[in-house]
């Protein structure tokens, strides 16, 4: 049996720009709202730990096989989470 391509495993296309459409916007908001957009460095290394681990996870392509985020990037993102809840929003 064959092996999965990287597109087969991740969301579709539409699903992916929705969600980084709202995570953008949820972004901006937070600056409009003088809210911090990003987590501290210990913060982001304990989510990506929690990626690290993750059954989601693809170590080769970097991203998330349930949003299809780039998670080195993602878990930077103060009001960012796990789609499945392994992490949340840092306020
Ligand atoms: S965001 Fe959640 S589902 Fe995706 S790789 Fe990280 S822990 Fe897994």
């Amino acid at each position: 049996m064959s092996e999965r391509k990287q597109s087969d495993k991740l969301p579709s296309k539409l699903s992916m720009i929705r969600s980084a459409t709202k995570q953008l916007y949820s972004s901006a908001r937070s600056v409009k709202q003088g809210l911090p957009v990003f987590v501290s460095p210990n913060i982001a290394q304990e989510r990506f730990e929690i990626c690290n681990d993750c059954e989601f996870y693809d170590k080769n392509s970097t991203r998330c096989e349930k949003c299809g985020c780039f998670m080195k990037s993602k878990v930077n993102l103060a009001d960012a989470k796990c789609p499945i809840g392994k992490w949340g929003k840092h306020e």
